[in-house]
C-alpha cells in the first residue's frame, strides 16, 4: 500500500485515524523516502514489536532524514536486539503489585487502571514491548473487581487511568466508567496518562470533552510528549480543548538518546509546552527494557542537563528529572 498524504488527516475522525495508521517499516520508509539501507536494518526489532504510527503524527516527521527526532521514536532498528542482562522485561515491577484485573496499587492514596493494551503510537523505547496486557478488561463489566478494590478502600484518592492508552477506549465506555468512578466518595481526583492526544489530535473530540467536564474530580492529564517538533497546531488546538475543561494539562517526557538529549532539545521542548499551557512534570530516565539499550543517556549527563535547565528556564518550567524502581514508594528523584 502507498500512504497518501495529500488529503488532510486530522479532519478524520480519531477512530478513522487509527485505522489509517502505518502498520509496517516498509509503509513507513516509502512515505518518508527513505533507503532501502534503513528499511533492512528494521526487520529484527520490527519482528519484536510491531510498527504502528498515525499519519497525524507522520506528518510532524521531515522527508529523508532517518534520523528526524520523531522517526527514531517509532522506527525499528538493529539495535534492538543487544542483549544486555540489566534490560529485563518487567524492569519497573509491575507484575508484583496487580490487585485486581488492570489495577495497580503501588503507591500511596492512588491507583493505576490499565484500560487497555492498544496505543496510539508504538514508541520503541518502551516498557510495553513486553507487558502482558491481553490480560487487561475492555468493557466496562470487566472493570468491577477494580471498582470493587477501590471502593473499599478509602484511602484511595486518585485514580489514574492508565494503559496502553486508556484514550483508546469508546467514549460512551470512559464516560460510564468515570460515573462509576464519581460515585465513589472517597475519590477526588482523576488523572488520565495518555499520548494519543500527542500522535491524533483530533481525539480530544466533544465526545471525550463532555464525561470530562462532567466529573466532579478535579482533573489532570498528563500528556505524553518527547520533542518540540511533536508540537503542532493540531496539538496545541487540543490542549486548548483540554484545558477548557477544567483540566490541568501536564508533561513527561523520557531522556532519549539522540532524540532530547541536548540542554538545547530539553529548553525548547519545555517552553513550548509551558507556552502552550503545560507543565513538564517528569523527565524520565528510561526504563531499562531489553531491546532498548540503545535509548539510554547515562545518569550524570541527565543531572547536568536538568541543572542547566534550572538556570535557563522558570521554576515551574522544570520537570523533575526521575526514574522508576521496584519497591520504591514513589518515582525517585535522581541526584548526585
Ligand atoms: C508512575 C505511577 C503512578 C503515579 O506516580 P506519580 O508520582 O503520582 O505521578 C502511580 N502508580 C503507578 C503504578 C505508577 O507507575
Ligand atoms: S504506552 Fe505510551 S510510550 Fe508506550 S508505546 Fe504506548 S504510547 Fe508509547
Amino acid at each position: 500500500m502507498r500512504v497518501v498524504l495529500t488529503d488532510e488527516p486530522s479532519t478524520q475522525s480519531w477512530q478513522n485515524a487509527m485505522k489509517r495508521s502505518i502498520r509496517n517499516s516498509q509503509e513507513l520508509c516509502e512515505a518518508l523516502s527513505l533507503n532501502a539501507e534503513v528499511l533492512s536494518a528494521c526487520v529484527d526489532g520490527e519482528a519484536q514489536f510491531p510498527v504502528f504510527v498515525p499519519l497525524e503524527f507522520l506528518r510532524r516527521m521531515r522527508q529523508g532524514d532517518p534520523n528526524d527526532p520523531l522517526l527514531l521514536q517509532v522506527l525499528p532498528r538493529a539495535e534492538e536486539s543487544v542483549v544486555d542482562s540489566a534490560f529485563d522485561s518487567d524492569p519497573v515491577g509491575d507484575s508484583q503489585v496487580e490487585k485486581a484485573p488492570g489495577l495497580l496499587h503501588k503507591y500511596v492514596g492512588r491507583v493505576l487502571l490499565i484500560l487497555s493494551g492498544v496505543c496510539g503510537v508504538h514508541c520503541r523505547y518502551c516498557f510495553r514491548r513486553h507487558y502482558p496486557y491481553s490480560t487487561a478488561p475492555k468493557s466496562v463489566e470487566r472493570w468491577l473487581p477494580a471498582l470493587e478494590y477501590i471502593q473499599n478502600d478509602p484511602s484511595i484518592h486518585e485514580v489514574i487511568l492508565s494503559g496502553g492508552d486508556p484514550l483508546t477506549i469508546v467514549d460512551e465506555h470512559l464516560s460510564e466508567l468515570v460515573e462509576r468512578l464519581d460515585a465513589i466518595p472517597h475519590l477526588t481526583r482523576l488523572r488520565i496518562h495518555t499520548r494519543l492526544p500527542v500522535v491524533i489530535p483530533q481525539r480530544v473530540d466533544e465526545h471525550l470533552c463532555g464525561w470530562l467536564e462532567r466529573t466532579r474530580m478535579s482533573k489532570w492529564v498528563v500528556l505524553h510528549i518527547n520533542h518540540s517538533q511533536e508540537i503542532d497546531v493540531h496539538l496545541v488546538d487540543a490542549i486548548s480543548r483540554l484545558r477548557r475543561t477544567g483540566a490541568t494539562v501536564l508533561n513527561q517526557a523520557v531522556l532519549l538518546r539522540g532524540i532530547n538529549d541536548t540542554v538545547e532539545h530539553l529548553e525548547s521542548l519545555c517552553e513550548r509546552l509551558v507556552d502552550c499551557g503545560v507543565l513538564p512534570y517528569y523527565l524520565h530516565q528510561l526504563d531499562r527494557v531489553a531491546g532498548a539499550t540503545h535509548f539510554e543517556v547515562d545518569r550524570e549527563s541527565g543531572l547536568a542537563m536538568v541543572a542547566e535547565l534550572a538556570n535557563r528556564l522558570p521554576g515551574y518550567a522544570v520537570p523533575k528529572y526521575v526514574a522508576e524502581i521496584a519497591g520504591q514508594a514513589s518515582k525517585t528523584s535522581i541526584q548526585k
